[in-house]
């Protein structure tokens, strides 16, 4: 999720490899570190507790759960697979806190969150080491991660003291109305694992902004940044305002979402995810906040910079190695001009490096989360090659230990194609070709997904009309995946709903109450 995709020159391993159209050249090698485990030292790691009302603390089931580097397959650390009972406890510290954080002056509050930036700030190196330990994701992307977290806590630290509601006013006769925007309360929170410590942050910086507390289960898989970032603000958030309990999501999160006393349940994850929050939150009528998964089409009209486009996508479509909700995942390219804009694309994609984070500032394809995603990736290439569909490079894993795949362009993909109806979140494109700009809408539009989606042309009225015509929440034009704090990102459909980010993040946090007074004399 990057807030400043430019393409980065880069060197190495895969420079050579150019123009590799009908997948014959020699598979990517992936980059290898100078030495296993060299982003971390044990010190760096955060303790494996859960983290309530302002202290680690055991879970109360004693059991532990495996952190995987997936670079190397090998276990990093443990963390406590907390239980119902540890999260209402946590509910219950975050209760407790409520009345206090709520009651902060705004430029009480905001000052705090500027103190979690800077405490950030202070540890960028450590966060972004171990966030790459967790996850695999090159040193490039976890940077920009950190960077946009910090600017995250710092846009709302800002947007807090400058709220926004109807005027006070006499509307009716005799009558004085007066709008307040109160915290909700506690706020439930779920993240995935593609941005541990992004993703927290976009939910934990507008929720704190707008009063409330919370808690937050982070990713079983990476729990690891969210629990160093309890540590490194213990000392400066009040305790219990913000908890964290590690654990599984139809454990924890589930009974976040079912919980009585919680207002409201905010999650970041796949659709299926989505379904279950939603369905268990029901029973209590908490408010739900919703960001899901993506398949972002990217359509491509005759006029458009070819070559543009195509540099832009060697960023959008295989930052984060893909996994990415807003990835350029399925191009829709018109007939015309599909073998030249493949051809560009290719050569983009052929200058690569994978490898893994410590090998190098220049790597930019990292691993997959898990040997389970990995498989699911590599299932899809598998499947998509036994219906026809070509790949003009990549097409399956590489070699050796860690879950990696080559990055990968599909052609000669039909409509309706498996591959381009569903969330892959891995390192790969599908590329398709229209001929009608109505055909061109109606497919981009024709799967379950409304988060994000491109129109690439030059020509002012096609730009607007298509970018206003596509059903997605963030549309770029000539552009793909580039974000900023100050504007929404959120889907439609099956993508969610609620907003993260800007004003409408702080919106989505409160509630507001109408207090009218009968002022008549
Ligand atoms: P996931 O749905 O498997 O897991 C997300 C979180 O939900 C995890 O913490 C998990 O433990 C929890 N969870 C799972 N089942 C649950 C249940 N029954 N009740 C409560 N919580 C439950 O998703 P993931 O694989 O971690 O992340 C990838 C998905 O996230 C992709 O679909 C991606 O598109 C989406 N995503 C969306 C955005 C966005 O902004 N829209 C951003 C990042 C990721």
């Amino acid at each position: 999720m990057s807030h400043s995709i430019t393409p980065t020159p880069v060197r190495g391993a895969g420079a050579d490899r150019r123009g590799l159209l009908g997948g014959t050249a020699a598979k990517p090698v992936v980059r290898r570190a100078p030495a296993p485990g060299s982003l971390l030292q044990e010190a760096d790691l955060p303790a494996g507790q859960l983290f309530i009302d302002g202290a680690f603390r055991p879970g109360r089931s004693g059991k532990l759960m495996d952190v995987i580097d997936p670079s190397s397959e090998r276990t990093i650390a443990q963390v406590a697979e907390g239980t119902a009972e540890d999260t209402d406890t946590a509910v219950a510290a975050a209760i407790a806190a409520a009345p206090a954080w709520g009651a902060l002056t705004p430029k009480e509050r905001s000052e705090l969150l500027h103190r979690v930036a800077d405490r950030l700030a202070e540890h960028a190196d450590l966060l972004t080491r171990l966030e790459s330990a967790n996850t695999g994701k090159p040193s490039a992307v976890a940077q920009d991660d950190l960077a946009q977290t910090i600017d995250t806590f710092r846009f709302m630290a800002g947007a807090l003291r400058a709220p926004t509601s109807a005027a006070a006013g006499r509307y009716a006769e005799d009558h004085l109305s007066v709008i307040l925007r109160e915290p909700l309360g506690v706020v439930g929170v779920v993240t995935p694992w593609n941005y541990p410590l992004l993703m927290a942050a976009w939910k934990i910086a507008p929720i704190l902004a707008a009063g409330n507390t919370l808690v937050i289960k982070p990713s079983e898989q990476t729990p690891l940044t969210t629990l160093k970032f309890a540590e490194l603000t213990a000392d400066v958030l009040p305790a219990g305002v913000l908890n964290v309990v590690t654990g599984y999501g139809p454990v924890v999160g589930a009974r976040l979402a079912e919980h009585p006393d919680v207002a409201m349940i905010a999650l970041t994850g796949s659709v299926r995810s989505g379904k279950a929050v939603a369905r268990a939150a029901a029973e209590s009528l908490k408010r739900v906040h919703l960001e899901l998964g993506g398949k972002a089409p990217v359509v491509i009209f005759p006029d458009a910079d070819l070559a543009a486009a195509a540099s832009a996508l060697r960023a959008a479509s295989f930052w984060n190695s893909g996994q990415e909700c807003g990835a350029a995942c399925r191009v829709l390219v018109h007939e015309s001009v599909a073998d030249e804009f493949v051809e560009l694309l290719v050569k983009e994609v052929a200058t690569m490096v994978v490898g893994e984070p410590a090998a190098g500032e220049d790597v930019e394809i990292g691993p997959m989360i898990s040997k389970a995603h990995f498989e699911r990736v590599t299932g899809y290439l598998k499947r998509a090659e036994a219906e026809g569909l070509r790949a003009a490079i990549g097409g399956g894993a590489l070699e050796g230990d860690g879950y990696f795949i080559a990055p990968t362009v599909l052609v000669d993909v039909p409509d309706g194609a498996e591959a381009a109806r569903e969330e892959i979140f891995g390192p790969v494109v599908t590329v398709e070709t229209f001929t009608e700009e109505d055909e061109a809408l109606t497919r981009a539009n024709g799967v379950p997904y409304g988060l994000s989606a491109s129109v690439w042309t030059n020509d002012a009225r096609r730009s607007h009309d298509v970018a206003s015509k596509l059903d997605a929440g963030t549309v770029w034009v000539n552009a793909h995946l580039v974000l900023a704090n100050e504007v929404p990102w959120g889907g439609f459909k099956g993508s969610g709903y609620g907003r993260d980010l800007s004003i409408y993040a702080l919106d989505d946090y409160s509630r507001t109450k109408h207090v009218m007074h009968n002022v008549a004399r």
